[in-house]
């Protein structure tokens, strides 16, 4: 993309109703626009990450064995009379009438309407296990939106169900989501750690959350600090492998790590001093594991083995991916703006030309963004007739990991400048080198990503549908 031709409208003055970094960042850079309290359009920059977030998600969840639906926004209240909740959910349901008088709602979940299809649908234990999951808006009219895409009523969510034939096959369902989630989390760049919670009004039995450790996270979390020195890294999974998938559940949840709801100072204590923790953390995702409450309360049962008729079990799990937005951005940035890790960076570098209009810059950076854009990536070449100052306020404001810097000076000695984001380092180094390190950095078995990745790189979320 060439920046004269893109729509980034950037803000030069720090917004004054933004309270977070994140939320302060994301409105400077041109990624959202607020239209009503916690609604948000999304502009280029803001939908392009929005996107590769999602991407991640569907690899991720496809890699797990899940297939990805799309149910709608707005359901009939009749579905949700069936299993009580439309009295039950209170404020934050929006609840409003058709023409013909009838009620609807906008869906803040969906576990009823999953249920419905379910059960239209499947009649066998020989059909199950099965997980269904869609990545769609939701609304909850939160009582207090704020800090941007972090607490907005309408949001982003993946949102997930198992149906299984007993309770064992619905552990490990869990024990999947679990393990699907921490491989999501750190595709992105976050270290995302699980966290026993409490069920609140989905109602259940076993429940995690995945916490990003942050200063504005809006929950107080207690850990042990052994937790953070866990990483998923790029192990092999086999997903059906019930034991292994219990034994990295066990490996990352047997430390303690609790939000304030569920928290036991008894428990706390008899973690080492020198481990305990308080902090807070931004809830990035939820997994949940409640049984028969919905298919017994919405009649989804299936013939079992020996001819019974048995409710299924069932677990419902979340990932909030427009709230990650806000989250990437608090855990990665700095004094002159956001720092993209590599897996969800909306361009993977920035090319910057110091003197527009000379021939030569221009020859050379025109190349730099056909050999980039040849070798499959996304290059962003500031391309205006700007100081040089402006520019890189600019690339530093969007966080591309990588710049490479053109220049006439630069040129009569045969180099551009490659600049990291993060560490601010600068390497002098031929065009062709500079091209050759960012096809590097971006290879699918670098640190962003892993090998067993590498099948899936580069390719469009479509492609798992
Ligand atoms: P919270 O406790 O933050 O209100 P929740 O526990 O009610 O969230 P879930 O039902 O578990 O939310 O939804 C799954 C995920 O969706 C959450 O983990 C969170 O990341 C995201 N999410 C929930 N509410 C919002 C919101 N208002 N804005 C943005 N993301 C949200
Ligand atoms: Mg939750």
């Amino acid at each position: 993309m060439r920046l004269s031709r893109y729509f980034l409208p950037v803000l030069k003055e720090n917004p004054s109703e933004a309270q977070i970094v994140s939320h302060r960042l994301m409105l400077r850079a041109g990624m959202i626009k607020q239209s009503a309290a916690g609604i948000y359009s999304w502009l280029p920059l803001g939908f392009k990450v929005l996107r590769k977030i999602e991407d991640i998600v569907h690899e991720e969840q496809a890699r797990a064995g899940h297939i990805a639906i799309q149910m709608p926004t707005l359901q009939s209240a009749d579905l949700w009379r069936e299993s009580g909740r439309y009295d039950a959910y209170g404020e934050e349901m929006l609840r409003f009438q058709d023409r013909g008088g009838r009620d609807m709602l906008y869906t803040p979940t969906a576990e009823e309407m999953v249920t419905d299809i379910f059960r239209a649908h499947v009649s066998s234990y020989k059909d199950l296990p099965l997980t269904l999951y869609q990545i769609q808006w939701k609304f909850r009219d939160e009582i207090r939106p704020r800090f941007g895409v972090m607490r907005g009523r309408e949001f982003y969510m993946k949102d997930g169900y198992n149906f299984d034939l007993t309770k064992e096959d619905a552990l490990h369902a869990y024990n999947r989501h679990l393990v699907s989630y921490l491989r999501t989390y750190e595709r992105m760049g976050l270290q995302a750690i699980p966290m026993r919670a409490d069920s609140g009004p989905i109602g259940g039995d076993d429940t995690h959350e995945f916490l990003v450790l942050a200063e504005t996270g809006e929950s107080e979390v207690f850990y042990d600090s052994a937790v953070t020195d866990l990483s998923f890294g790029d192990r092999a999974i086999d997903y059906d492998d019930v034991a292994q998938c219990a034994g990295v559940l066990e490996e990352f949840t047997s430390k303690y790590a609790r939000t304030d709801e569920t928290h036991d100072p008894a428990l706390f204590e008899a973690v080492p001093e020198e481990r305990r923790r308080v902090a807070r953390g931004i809830e990035v995702g939820q997994i949940f594991y409640f049984g028969t409450k919905y298919s017994e309360a919405m009649g989804a049962v299936v013939q079992g083995p020996d001819g019974k008729q048995v409710p299924v079990h069932m677990g419902s799990h979340g990932i909030g991916v427009s709230r990650l937005l806000g989250a990437i951005i608090e855990a990665s940035h700095d004094d002159n703006g956001i720092i993209w890790p590599e897996g969800v960076t909306p361009f993977h570098v920035g090319i910057v030309n110091l003197k527009q209009g000379d021939d030569e810059a221009d020859a050379a950076c025109e190349k730099l963004y056909k050999s980039l854009e040849a070798a499959g990536l996304e290059p962003l070449y500031d391309d205006r007739k700007e100081r040089a100052g402006g520019k890189f306020a600019t690339m530093d404001l969007i966080g591309l990991p990588w710049r490479i810097t053109v220049g006439p000076r630069g040129l009569k000695n045969g180099v551009v400048e490659l600049t990291s984001r993060r560490t601010g380092e600068s390497e002098e180094m031929s065009p062709k080198d500079a091209v050759a390190r960012i096809i590097d950095i971006y290879a699918p078995h670098k640190s962003h990503t892993s090998e067993h990745w590498e099948p899936m790189a580069r390719q469009s979320f479509h492609t798992w549908l």
